[in-house]
């Protein structure tokens, strides 16, 4: 019997923190676990479930379009402030049934805030609670990052504040060119916000496959997005009738709203960490092994206040990977490679692996290279011009499909199928051994035949 209060105490009661106290305690540890907002952390609360709720009620505009082609009468209008209603009780619902699971399973959860006092020890602010622990896992994800040093900065939102505006904004104008900026602007595109997307880089979701950033773009555009590349703001000023952004092309557009979605970091102010002795790395996130063991002996750390891969499946696997590795004498550490990662942009994106940029890096017998552009058959007659883009990265030396990148309706289904294809290692013969499934969008990826002569421009 330890002399502690718990055998793990959790700072974070995200997706991650939740996965490992909930299976800590399941094992038959003395766990708990505190949050300081509402339970689900940013996946459930003001991340993946609410944003997914808002494309989809987006995208109803595109589906009515799509159905006057078909022969339907659609007179539509939409009430945000319903919406509104409806999305957060069931994100109430949802933090609720997070709250209950944590409860069955013998977790005590803690409301507020949590900081370390030293290594075993956590103080819970504004409760006079001091709370000891042989280990203590730090799960406090991310916040969005703004440039502070912007004039006017205080007049712009984040996505945080974006899921819970009054009322819609006439006008918005987003900058960044990272998911969050890209899903955003579809959102209120389709919502018939007046949108521009206003991005410093080349091309939005730098990273990405150059031929996945360019469709997209051009698709986004047709949607409606006035897309400013190349461009950054230089102030942000009140005027009686709106929001002025000075931008340094010399160019001013006044919007409603300015959502700035620059970037999150990882979430560390002020949780006494020097106390305890856990070291930051030079992105100011949590600095961890591979086993997501931190510099402090019994303290481990994992999601995105670690900055590997800010994803909520991954949170979720490195907790699994961590109640292996400390509770059950089973060391693991999760894989990151061929993780596959949906945009949900309009249309929205599905990737896989490497872009042909990367591949070309790492692939040193060469690659081949398969692209179709078509127009998928729902819009045959509609009128629509929207184009679905397919490629697959093929290594030439092992025949392996090492990258799968879609863009266009249902992208982001598909690609969590091709994905066990492409974890599993399966080359481009047995892909195509596979029979179509027709017809279909998808079947286009066990029928592609035509190797693209030449590059398209690497990443
Ligand atoms: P990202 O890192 O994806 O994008 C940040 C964007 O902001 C980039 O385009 C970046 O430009 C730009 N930027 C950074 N600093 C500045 C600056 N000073 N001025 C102007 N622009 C700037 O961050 P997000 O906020 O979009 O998302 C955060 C993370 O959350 C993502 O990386 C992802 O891991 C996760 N996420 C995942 C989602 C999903 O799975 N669907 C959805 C939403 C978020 P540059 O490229 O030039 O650096």
């Amino acid at each position: 019997m330890t002399a502690y209060d718990y055998d793990l105490f959790v700072i974070g009661a995200g997706s991650g923190g939740v996965r490992a106290a909930r299976l800590t305690a399941l094992g038959g540890k003395r766990v708990g676990i505190a949050e300081e907002h509402r339970v689900g952390g940013t996946c459930v609360i003001r991340g993946c479930v609410p944003k997914k709720f808002m494309v989809m009620a987006s995208d109803f505009t595109h589906q009515f379009e799509t159905a006057e082609g078909y022969g339907w009468s659609v007179e539509a209008s939409f009430d945000w402030a319903k919406f509104m209603e409806s999305k957060d009780v069931e994100i109430a619902r949802l933090s609720g049934i997070y709250a209950a699971n944590l409860g069955k399973a013998g977790v005590d959860l803690i409301h507020g805030r949590a900081v370390l006092k030293d290594a075993h020890t956590v103080e819970i602010l504004g409760k006079d609670q001091t709370i000891t622990a042989e280990r203590i896992l730090i799960a406090t994800g991310g916040r969005p990052w703004l440039p502070e040093d912007l004039p006017g900065i205080e007049h712009a939102i984040t996505s945080e504040e974006a899921f819970h505006l009054p009322e819609l904004p006439k006008r918005i104008l987003i900058a960044g060119g990272g998911y969050i900026a890209v899903e955003f602007a579809g959102i209120f595109a389709g919502l018939g916000v007046e949108t521009t997307l206003i991005y410093r880089g080349p091309n939005i979701l730098r990273g990405f496959d150059d031929d996945v950033r360019a469709h997209l773009a051009g698709e986004i555009e047709k949607r409606g997005i006035k897309v400013i590349l190349g461009c950054q703001h230089t102030s942000i000023e009140k005027t009686e009738t709106g929001l002025l952004n000075r931008l340094e092309s010399g160019h001013d557009i006044e919007t409603d709203v300015v959502m700035f979605a620059t970037g999150r970091v990882p979430h560390v102010r002020s949780l006494g960490l020097e106390t305890a002795g856990v070291e930051l790395n030079d992105n100011g996130a949590i600095k961890v092994d591979t086993l997501s063991k931190t510099t402090a002996d019994n303290i481990w750390a994992i999601g995105d206040v670690t900055d590997r891969m800010n994803l909520t499946p991954v949170a979720i696997r490195e907790a699994v990977a961590f109640h292996e590795t400390v509770y059950r004498d089973n060391p693991q550490h999760f894989d990151y490679e061929a993780v596959a990662t949906a945009v949900f942009s309009q249309p929205p994106v599905g990737i896989v692996g490497l872009s042909e940029g990367e591949a070309r890096r790492t692939c040193s017998k060469g690659i081949d290279v398969y692209v179709t552009r078509f127009r998928p058959m729902k819009y045959a007659f509609t009128g629509s011009d929207e184009r679905m883009l397919m490629k697959l990265v093929v290594d030439q030396d092992t025949q392996r499909v090492v990258g799968v990148h879609i863009v266009g309706p249902e992208a982001p289904e598909m690609i969590q199928l091709a994905a066990i294809a492409v974890k599993a290692g399966l080359t481009k013969a047995q892909w195509d051994a596979t029979c179509a499934v027709h017809p279909t969008m998808a079947e286009e990826l066990v029928t592609l035949k035509e190797k693209q002569t030449a590059s398209s421009g690497a990443v």
